[in-house]
């Protein structure tokens, strides 16, 4: 299944680190994990950080999944409100998931600031504007949540939105401890660090899910890979049976622009919105924009350019009625399958159904922070350490 058509734009920005031999006989190792998109590379990362073996495997290229897609907007607050969370699951429950995003928000921007190679990860806030003045009120439902739990969020009225940025809507929240990266190149420095740490790595070495068992599972090629524990970072390349009823493929579109002279907008805040499916965009180094949206269901990609340029375009059109002084041209656009869950929140976390199998699925927007989260989930879960989110995000829920 491709993950993606079109041309993606990150990809382009920087050679990866290295290039990993595919697996060419039977093989063990202590902790496996297939997929090395940013799932893979930060659950890596995490357990190999505390000292364990870690091997990771790849059908195809590090970071050239879907992580090669994402627009790159790192936000605690989820696709789902605090305040809708709220009436799904419950204010504890919700308070203590947006509790895990945020956490994991700065876990990030910690392990960033580490890194010794450019990541293009830069603390950004946010703007999350009201799309029709009858979602002002949910936007201020929201806010009490926030405030109430001492979540860096600030309610802007029309006024203050249009006179600080310029944003002709109703309403809108801004948010901070949120950051924008490059993702690819944040994927090839951390596995620069994992290779420091012994992390090792196949690629074009393709899995086959089905024969999967608790202790192995075997190589399209029919080499067996044994292990102590597997975590399945293969992102939305696959619904599991686990998932049944629980989830489903969108597509979306997205696009990168030429470069411009000048500002876009006051601190290039990131900016998304309250409408489904919503449209976001951010500025990116170099004079560009990135942006994204118009998902649809959809479980296939069309391969078919016409179609991503005119969505592209359709994009651009809406930044363009915002800000119509920006004379901007798309330069690369591409559509990616996306996973969304049925009740907003991502799958990690212990196999129902199978001893020794994890699964680290970011299902839902903001899946980087989602990745984090669930890289320290499993590495809890491994260690046998009680953690205060699992519960809430494991597949069998
Ligand atoms: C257009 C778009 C925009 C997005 N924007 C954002 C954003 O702004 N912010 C954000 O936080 N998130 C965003 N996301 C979500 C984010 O991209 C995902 O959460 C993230 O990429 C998931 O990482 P992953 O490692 O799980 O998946 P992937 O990056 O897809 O990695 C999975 C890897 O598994 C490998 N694999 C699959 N099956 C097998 C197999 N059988 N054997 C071996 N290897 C296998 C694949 O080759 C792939 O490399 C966006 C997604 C899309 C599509």
């Amino acid at each position: 299944m491709k993950l993606t058509t079109g041309q993606t734009y990150w990809d382009k920005t920087v050679k990866p680190t290295s290039s990993f031999p595919s697996l060419e006989n039977d093989y063990h190792s202590d902790i496996l994990i297939i997929g090395g998109g940013m799932s893979g590379t930060l659950a890596a990362f995490k357990l190999a950080s505390t000292g364990k073996k870690v091997t990771v495997i790849d059908r195809a290229e590090v970071g050239k999944g879907s992580s090669s897609a994402n627009t790159g907007l790192l936000q605690y607050a989820s696709d789902t409100m605090f305040s809708e969370f709220v009436d799904k699951i419950g204010e504890k429950e919700a308070f203590l998931f947006y509790k895990m995003c945020l956490e994991s928000m700065d876990e990030l921007t910690e392990i960033a600031s580490k890194l010794p190679e450019t990541t293009g990860y830069r603390l950004r806030d946010s703007i999350y504007y009201a799309s029709t003045p009858d979602d002002v009120d949910k936007l201020k439902r929201e806010y009490s949540f926030l405030e109430k739990y001492d979540f860096p969020a600030e309610y802007l009225d029309h006024q203050k939105l249009f006179e600080e940025y310029g944003i002709e809507k109703p309403a809108a929240l801004r948010t901070w401890h949120d950051a924008e990266v490059n993702p690819y190149q944040f994927i090839q420095a951390l596995t620069a660090e994992n290779l420091k740490m012994g992390v090792t790595y196949f690629e074009h070495t393709a899995v086959d899910m089905d024969s999967l068992t608790e202790t192995a599972i075997m190589t399209d090629c029919g080499k067996k890979v044994s292990f102590e524990s597997i975590i399945i970072a293969t992102g939305y390349s696959k619904l599991y049976s686990e998932l049944n009823g629980k989830a489903q493929m969108n597509q979306t579109f997205a696009i990168a622009t030429k470069p411009i002279e000048g500002e876009f907008w006051k601190d290039n805040v990131m900016v998304w919105e309250t409408k489904k499916p919503y449209l976001y965009f951010r500025t990116a180094p170099g004079g560009r924009m990135i942006a994204g949206g118009l998902d649809e269901e959809s479980s296939d990609l069309y391969d078919d350019p016409e179609l991503i340029q005119r969505k592209g375009q359709e994009i651009l059109d809406e930044i363009k009625e915002m800000f119509p002084r920006l004379d901007v041209e798309i330069d690369d656009a591409w559509n990616s399958l996306f996973g969304i869950s049925k009740d907003g929140l991502p799958f990690m976390g212990a196999s129902p159904h199978q001893d020794n199998v994890y699964y680290l699925l970011g299902f839902e927007g903001n899946g980087t922070c989602y990745s984090m989260a669930g890289a320290s989930i499993i590495q809890d879960l491994l260690d046998g350490t009680p953690n205060p989110y699992a519960h809430i995000v494991r597949p069998s829920r």
